[in-house]
């Protein structure tokens, strides 16, 4: 049987077919469509895991119970989860334990760009990377395997490309689902790590990365192409598929197994070729290694270190270096270069995240003071002044009220860090008050821990949830505040309120999103405050469940063109020569109307016609 795959689905069905029973993931692209596609099919138990960590976690104890475990994440997840992965390197498993890292090489949805197969290297863990669907499908099965062969968890790392790109995938006609069959067994020496017993457990690691190399050498999947030989390559992952484009006639050594390197097979293939180059995406992590092994190679002097590598890139380095004599770009490239309109990043029309950060912005650290000038360029207008609230940012849709014209926010680093760097600020001495925003689901993935510091520090701070009952960017999966599983069943609903509450927070405060007035009441006198408050700023995302309700537009002749709806940054409102207009496809109407509390001259009417 043959199927059309992205390299997600491919690695979900493949999971399946392996016999998974526990799959946990949090949501982060380019990773998120492992679970959501495993949901799809009966039998395994799927989790949207708090966080990655916890991720880690319930796979971990799953192993233990002789079952396969899958654990998925963004390449940044890997790093909140990185203390039960190391941990897990320690004690080994019993069910096979399959950690996919999905690396986002360019930063396309990320907040920053890492090569997580050091992170295999530092666990001392065995890594494979597929280079297409197909081989993220067959992978699966053999990380299993492996897993519960070398005692080791398995780290597959796929990048983007690879996640997302669709290719023909041939599956068996028996495959399906056959889990193992749950059973724990005492072992205190391997599963209680007190330093005399991770004592023990530590040259076994050894032992277990030397057999491996040894078992990467005639892994079938490492795969020698003998052409001319006057030149061969190394690689893997997405940077194979780039490589063999533009090396066309070279020698290839496509390593699946890249950590531990098959180092005999690798000197092998050196001994066949004139020159040897390793092309691979972002560090010289196998490069280095080969260097290491005494032989002369090329590498980073010509492949790009830093984001995502594309064929052109390649073509025109290795042209440079004299590793190619012609540069030709292949026709159908050239045929499909369209150039797509330039979106700026906004926040959507109907956002509800939109109130809080125009309040946000009103009330903010750099203040607009001529509010007759167009935020316009994407670059910071003049008449700009330092004062009033700065708010820490976290990671979330809302993060792009950081742009034009909302220019809301002042800080964002990571998951959950709003509300720590709120309270460094404050803790600092910075005389200006202090608001950490963070989503619903960031909220429950760190923030909590953060909101307890703060009460336990006698915090003066103020934190704003901005609470869209999903977890909007990476496309509405349900998370712990939203009591919504994979699999779209009611499971039990954290309520966020008590939470905070629950967690010594007396200020408690539940908004209506779209209600600016309120809002801002509670903005200001939560940031006066001497204790610690939250604020709940209450509304769901449009895009989950379009609203239906009647559009609005805007009565040209009361309109003079201030332009004070247009910094809302809705993208349905427009200007349209010196007054200002609406996309009726795009407004959400009275399910939203921030637009009609700010129009100072009451310009903004509801139109005639409801919308679907
Ligand atoms: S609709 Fe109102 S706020 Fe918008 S430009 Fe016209 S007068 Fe100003
Ligand atoms: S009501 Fe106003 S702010 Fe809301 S979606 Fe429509 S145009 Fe945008």
């Amino acid at each position: 049987m043959r199927r059309l795959l992205s390299g997600n689905e491919a690695i979900a069905l493949g999971a399946y077919h392996a016999g998974v029973s526990v799959a946990t993931a949090y949501p982060g692209t380019p990773s998120t469509e492992i679970l959501e596609n495993l949901a799809r099919l009966p039998g395994p138990y799927v989790e949207w895991s708090a966080n990655e960590k916890v991720a880690m976690e319930v796979g971990l104890g799953a192993s233990y119970g002789g079952v396969r475990a899958l654990v998925s994440m963004k390449h940044v997840g890997l790093n909140v989860a990185a203390d039960p992965f190391f941990a897990a390197s320690v004690t080994g498993v019993r069910g096979g334990l399959v950690v996919v890292s999905c690396d986002d090489p360019g930063m396309h949805s990320s907040q920053g760009e890492q090569d997580n197969r050091h992170f295999a290297r530092f666990a001392k863990i065995p890594m494979l990377e597929p280079s297409d669907s197909q081989e993220a499908y067959d992978l699966m099965s053999i990380a299993f395997q492996l897993s519960e062969e070398f005692d080791t968890p398995v780290m597959v790392r796929s990048t983007t490309r690879i996640s997302h790109c669709k290719g023909v995938v041939e599956i068996g006609e028996a495959a399906s689902w056959q889990p193992k069959r749950p059973r724990f067994i005492r072992d205190l020496d391997k599963f209680v790590m007190v330093p005399s017993n991770a004592r023990k457990r530590r040259p076994l690691m050894e032992e277990r990365v030397a057999t491996l190399a040894r078992w990467a050498d005639n892994f079938p999947k490492n795969e020698v192409i003998i052409q001319n030989t006057r030149l061969g390559v190394i690689a893997s992952g997405a940077a194979y598929q780039y490589a063999r484009e533009v090396f066309k006639k070279a020698s290839f050594l496509k390593l699946v197994a890249t950590y531990p390197l098959p180092k005999q097979l690798i000197a092998d293939f050196s001994r066949q070729v004139e020159t040897l180059v390793v092309v691979e995406e972002l560090d010289p992590f196998m490069e280095e290694q080969i260097r290491a092994m005494g032989l002369e190679v090329k590498g980073k002097e010509f492949v790009p270190p830093i984001g995502e590598l594309t064929i052109d890139t390649l073509e025109d380095s290795a042209h440079r270096v004299g590793l190619l004599k012609n540069v030709r770009r292949a026709l159908s490239r050239k045929e499909t270069q369209v150039e797509l309109p330039v979106r700026p990043p906004v926040l959507c029309a109907g956002c509800p995240h939109i109130a809080t950060s125009f309040v946000l912005r009103r009330l903010g650290f750099y203040r607009h003071l001529n509010p007759l000038e167009a935020n316009e360029g994407g670059k910071l207008p003049s008449g700009l002044r330092q004062g009033g609230i700065i708010a820490t940012s976290d990671i979330g849709c809302y993060t792009l009220a950081v742009y034009p014209p909302l220019l809301a926010l002042d800080t964002c680093a990571c998951m959950g860090a709003s509300i720590g760097q709120a309270l460094g600020l404050e803790k600092a001495g910075v005389a200006n008050k202090i608001v950490a925003v963070i989503g619903d689901s960031t909220f429950v993935h760190s923030g909590i821990t953060g909101l307890v510091d703060m009460v336990y520090n006698q915090s003066a701070g103020t934190v704003v949830i901005l609470d869209n009952d999903t977890t909007g960017m990476t496309g509405h999966q349900g998370h712990p505040g939203t009591g919504i599983s994979p699999r779209g069943e009611k499971l039990t609903k954290v309520d966020l309120e008590y939470l905070c509450r629950g967690l010594g927070v007396r200020d408690v405060n539940v908004v209506n999103a779209f209600d600016i007035a309120q809002i801002e009441h509670t903005l200001r006198r939560c940031v006066e405050s001497e204790e610690t408050s939250v604020i709940i700023a209450r509304g769901p995302c449009p895009l989950k469940e379009r609203p239906t309700s009647r559009p609005f537009s805007i009565d040209a002749d009361r309109c003079d063109g201030c332009a004070t709806c247009l910094r809302l940054g809705c993208p349905a409102l427009l200007r349209e020569g010196d007054k200002a207009t609406i996309d009726k496809g795009r407004c959400v109407g009275d399910a939203c109307g921030i637009c009609l509390q700010v129009c100072p001259r009451e310009a903004i009417v509801r139109a005639e016609k409801e919308i679907a």
